[in-house]
């Protein structure tokens, strides 16, 4: 094992070769910790209320000169925000490795989804395309336009800390959107980071507004007062399932729009004709990466019970060579949960798998060297009895619930028994059980998969989920249309006044 010096020190290097300056970095009381070893990185200064509402009356100026720039202008920016990540990518993907505790490989994965977003945004900025409807008017013509909406607040989570803040910032940009972002409190250094890249391709755009995309710094309140404020027509929420029932209705009642990325609780169903190779490696990974800290990990796997004891079998293997340690590590697969909160998280979890009869293999906790103020954890395998209806709530940690099934009509009904529906996959061979899982009766899921895990999403599709994971979808297909504001146009171009359906009104 490589040591690589404690996280404070790295940090500092890596901050500066983004280009953020150490001065600003102690002059609050917002404690930044990296769950690697506990040290603490930084005390950043929370924005107040007034900064808040500065930042918002900031924005709407920024939106009066940006929503005039042509799309395809609009489009260079993101395309110079690209050029950014792709000079940076090492050092911001270390920097989400140290802030936030993912594997290297991860961190990099992370940022390299930010320059699939912005290379997908810079062509989506020629294609903001609205329809010609057929008019049943002679002499009319009906179309549809796409508008920018207005400034967009941001709030984030920890685990997905700048590839979220991607995806909105990348289309809310080409739309003629500015940006408010509020990142997650655990991890605002990375925010930080990402603001700077962002000026860095203003200054070599030209003739941004200024304000264009911001940053606040703060926990539920800061994220609570974009919520509230009629000038943000657009809040863009991604988090826990408590935080979404705070933030929709309260958009809601002000008539406000919100796309919501909450939690999930996703299934991976393992058919008797499965590839079990594949079938075991995809559970392994959905299961145990991020340290199970993915909205998209796999938290169930139900195994038809004819390969139920050889996938089981076959899972321990897996799960005995993953290798628990510091992130930065090349062989580490598994690093630290993010704090000891979520320590307790999973272990009240499993301690509830042996009360209800399950058996626990692995969760044990790992002194990992000179991390001992850190929470690291061996991923768990909690074998569950037959009896069992599915585990309802999303823990976040890597516990892996295994279930045994005997028909796929019953394993479909037990992957959608639950309140969230973010993502799902079937392991078959068999054409029949793939078309079916991913049918009107199937999986109920905003992702379904068929021989692919849960978890690692590419940005070309729309990505988001259902019921209790808030319905909401960001990212590519047509998930722009949320950041515009859509308006039916009918030109009469003839010397008639024919009334819509005929209605006469001789006047
Ligand atoms: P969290 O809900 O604790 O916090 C998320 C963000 O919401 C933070 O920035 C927080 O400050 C803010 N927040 C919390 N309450 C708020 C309120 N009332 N008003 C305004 N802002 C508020 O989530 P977390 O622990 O950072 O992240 C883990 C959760 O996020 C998991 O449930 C995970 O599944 C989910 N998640 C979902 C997706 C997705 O795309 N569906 C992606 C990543 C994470």
């Amino acid at each position: 094992m490589t040591y690589h010096g404690n996280t404070s020190e790295d940090l500092r290097a890596t901050l500066d070769r983004l280009g953020v300056s150490a001065e600003s970095l102690n002059d609050g009381d917002l404690v930044v910790t990296s769950p690697i070893d506990g040290h603490e990185l930084a005390r950043l200064p929370r924005s107040s209320e007034k900064d808040v509402d500065a930042a918002i009356a900031n924005a709407v100026t920024a939106f009066d000169h940006w929503r005039q720039v042509p799309p395809p202008r609009r489009g260079e920016l993101v395309r110079l925000l690209g050029n950014e990540l792709r000079a940076h990518k090492e050092d911001l993907g270390r920097l989400v490795t140290l802030e936030c505790g993912k594997i290297l490989q991860e961190g990099l994965g992370e940022v390299q989804e930010m320059i699939d977003i912005c290379d997908f945004a810079v062509g989506l900025s020629r294609q903001l395309y609205g329809l010609n409807i057929a008019s049943e008017r002679p002499g009319h013509r009906m179309q549809e336009l796409w508008h920018p909406l207005g400034p967009v607040g941001v709030i984030s989570a920890f685990n997905f800390p700048v590839a979220v803040w991607s995806w909105n910032t990348a289309l809310a940009l080409v739309c003629g959107d500015p940006v408010i972002w509020k990142p997650s409190e655990k991890s605002p250094l990375t925010a930080l980071a990402c603001q700077q890249l962002l000026e860095n391709a203003c200054a070599g755009f030209g003739d941004a507004p200024e304000h264009l995309v911001q940053v606040l710094i703060g926990e539920e309140a800061v994220g609570s007062q974009l919520v509230n404020d009629g000038r943000v027509p657009l809040i863009s929420a991604t988090g826990s399932t408590a935080m979404g029932r705070e933030v929709a209705p309260a958009v809601a009642a002000r008539f406000g729009r919100s796309i919501l990325e909450l939690g999930g609780n996703n299934a991976i169903v393992v058919a008797p004709s499965a590839d079990l190779d594949l079938a075991v490696r995809a559970t392994a990974f959905g299961a145990v990466g991020t340290a199970g800290q993915r909205c998209t990990s796999t938290r169930r796997v139900f195994l038809h019970q004819s390969i139920h004891q050889r996938a089981v079998d076959a899972l321990t293997a897996a799960y005995a060579r993953v290798r628990v340690g510091d992130p930065r590590d090349a062989e580490t697969l598994v690093g630290p949960l993010i704090d000891s909160a979520s320590l307790d998280a999973m272990q009240r979890a499993l301690t509830a798998v042996r009360d209800a009869g399950g058996d626990v293999i692995g969760g044990d906790r790992v002194e990992v060297a000179d991390c001992e103020d850190a929470c690291y954890v061996t991923p768990a395998l909690a074998l569950m009895p037959a009896s069992l209806t599915s585990v309802q709530e999303e823990t976040f940690a890597p516990i892996l619930y295994v279930y045994a099934y005997e028909t796929l009509e019953e394993a479909i009904n037990r992957q959608n028994d639950v309140p969230q529906g973010l993502s799902a996959a079937i392991f078959t061979t068999d054409i029949r059980e793939a078309e079916l899982f991913t049918s009107a009766v199937g999986a109920d899921c905003g992702i379904v998969n068929v021989n692919i895990g849960t978890s690692g999403a590419e940005v070309g599709g729309a990505f988001g989920g259902e019921k209790a994971t808030g319905g909401g979808r960001e990212s590519g297909s047509d998930a722009w249309k949320g950041y515009m504001r859509r308006m039916t146009s009918t030109v009469n171009y003839s010397r008639e006044l024919p009334l819509a359906q005929g209605i006469r009104f001789d006047i």
